[in-house]
């Protein structure tokens, strides 16, 4: 059966990930949880079948290129420019502070200085994947505290990629093995990476912005859209991997920078839908992996040791970021995010750690703390960001009072303030009191200001919806994109309030229906009411030809 391991890699991983997602999920966890236990059971370290240890990793990584990917086609090279300012002083002093604790930890356990610091630096960088999925889960990507968690995720991004090419020069001083390079060599190391890293930079922005919006043209020219998918992909991936080959960057800034100069193409769009499956398996497909290199039985042998690991990356990295971005004079709600956002470590630590134990820098051991911090770290995060979304709460609550002048008496409710819902508020704003439930931070500051009544949260959560008033509503609005979170909310509302009208936003009849059973009175499908306004446009009833003479 050996030729067919990809295959049985895939299919236990997914397989698996599925039963114990879902099982998580049946349990009020999150579904990481289910996907990183699979792992566990797919590993070498627990009986019974073992996926291939060497695919599993490389099947993750594809997942790592189209999230990164995925990112770049948010991001333009404005964006990034403008969280630099913070990004990189930020990333680098907070590298410096989890260096210096690893450092300490290190001598602690009676490691050399050398292994704390590759221990230290391996603590310092957040996992690519954990922090964009959590992102993208809270639709935070194009948030001003997305960008700056993405432009600091970047420059950790680069930092490794000078880590690794200068960890082997640096061996033999550290007190690893030496690779024979002088002072000269370590410099010309440093040189050399920092020279290929800008050539890379150069070649994308002055090539790759020519050529990769052509080509996308082109092929969304012929019509096919399983030639413009492929494209996509193909891009996507070609750069990721031929710039880790020609200019040794990492897979992910590959990707990242093939995604920005997509970004500037109309079809980004486009693009960006087409790798989205994709993209969600492989990334299930990352934690399966991470979860295959996890031991359970280190917990046994060294519990302290594995607790100070965590308390590094959870509490002491999340400290050092949250003042770096107070002292940048950022709200605390962009410093409590960030901080939760970088709060777990994940792939690059794992290649520095094995290029530590190679180079003997690190011990064995090293490598077994950080990949069990790694794990404990990715299944504390979604704690800490349900942690988050409270504390937000309060924050913005603080911020402004919740509406009740408008939700006192008869109104209606809008739910989502996107492209649907602000053409519903504007039409609204003179016929009747109007509450509207936003879930983005900034945009309901916004609304706010542009004098509505906002609550701001999640409306799928109880606490969110009712503050709206819903008892007094007369019409309730769901302008939300997903046809599951509006279930969710109609069956609320409708429980809450059995005689207002509520109008819902579908795209199929399947949603129709579903949305009706939970209570709507109707649910609107985007593309028959463009139909209905071409048809009002369409010429009137020809009069009848009159009567030849
Ligand atoms: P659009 O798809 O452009 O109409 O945007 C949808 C808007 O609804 C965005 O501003 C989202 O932040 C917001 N939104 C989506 N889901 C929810 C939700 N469950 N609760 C509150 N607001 C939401």
């Amino acid at each position: 059966m050996h030729h067919t391991s990809l295959i049985a890699t895939i299919v236990a991983g997914l397989g698996l990930a599925f039963i114990f997602g879902a099982l998580a999920n049946r349990l009020k966890l999150p579904v990481l949880v289910g996907y990183l236990l699979a792992g566990v059971i797919v590993g070498p370290f627990t009986p019974g079948y073992v996926a291939d240890q060497q695919l599993a990793p490389q099947l993750a990584e594809i997942g790592v290129i189209l999230l990164m990917f995925g990112v770049g086609l948010h991001f333009s090279v404005k964006d990034l420019m403008a969280v630099r300012k913070i990004a990189i002083p930020g990333a680098v002093a907070q590298i410096t502070a989890a260096t210096l604790m690893g450092v300490g930890l290190a001598v602690a356990l009676g490691w050399g200085w050398g292994a704390g610091v590759v221990f230290g630096l391996a603590l310092s960088v957040a996992s690519t994947v954990v922090l964009l999925r959590a992102l993208q889960e809270r639709r935070l990507i194009e948030t001003d505290r997305g960008r700056i968690a993405v432009g600091w995720l970047i420059v950790e991004d680069l930092a490794m990629v000078l880590a690794l090419v200068l960890l082997p020069a640096l061996s033999g001083a550290l007190g690893g093995i030496s690779t024979a390079h002088g002072a000269g060599g370590i410099a010309g190391a440093f040189a050399l990476t920092i020279g290929k890293v800008a050539a890379f930079v150069a070649f994308m922005l002055i090539v790759g912005r020519r050529v990769i919006p052509w080509i996308l043209h082109r092929i969304a020219h012929t019509g096919s859209r399983e030639l413009f998918r492929l494209a996509v992909l193909a891009i996507a991936l070609g750069v990721a991997f031929g710039s880790a080959a020609l200019f040794g960057v990492s897979f992910a800034l590959g990707a990242f920078f093939a995604g920005m100069i997509m970004a500037e193409s109309e079809l980004s769009h486009q693009a960006a839908n087409e790798t989205l499956p994709l993209r969600d398996a492989f990334a299930v497909l990352f934690f399966v992996s991470i979860g295959m290199l996890f031991d359970p039985m280190v917990l046994l042998r060294e519990p302290l040791a594995v607790l100070a690991t965590v308390a590094i990356i959870v509490l002491g990295k999340s400290v050092a970021a949250y003042f770096i971005v107070v002292a940048f004079k950022r709200p605390k709600s962009v410093a409590l995010t960030i901080s939760v956002s970088l709060a777990q470590i994940g792939e690059f630590s794992f290649i520095l750690a094995g290029l530590g134990v190679s180079l003997k820098l690190l011990p064995p051991e090293g490598r077994d703390l950080i990949l069990a911090g790694a794990i404990l770290s990715i299944l504390l995060n979604p704690l800490l960001f349900a942690w988050l979304d409270k504390a937000m709460v309060k924050v913005s609550a603080r911020e402004a009072p919740p509406p009740v002048a408008a939700a006192a008496q008869p109104h209606a409710v809008l739910v989502g303030y996107g492209r649907v819902g602000k053409a519903v508020a504007e039409g609204l704003r003179n016929r009747t009191p109007l509450v509207v439930i936003e879930d983005e931070v900034e945009r309901a500051a916004e609304l706010r200001e542009a004098g509505y009544e906002v609550v701001q949260g999640n409306a799928v959560r109880p606490e969110v919806l009712m503050k709206a008033g819903l008892e007094k509503a007369t019409h309730v609005f769901v302008a939300v994109p997903s046809p599951f979170e509006a279930a969710r909310i109609i069956e609320q509302a409708r429980a809450a309030n059995p005689d207002a009208k509520i109008i819902a936003r579908a795209y199929t009849d399947a949603d129709v229906e579903l949305l009706g059973q939970m209570g709507a009175t109707e649910a609107l499908i985007g593309e028959q009411e463009i139909a209905r306004g071409m048809l009002q446009r369409a010429p009137r009833r020809q009069p009848p030809p009159a009567p030849a003479h």
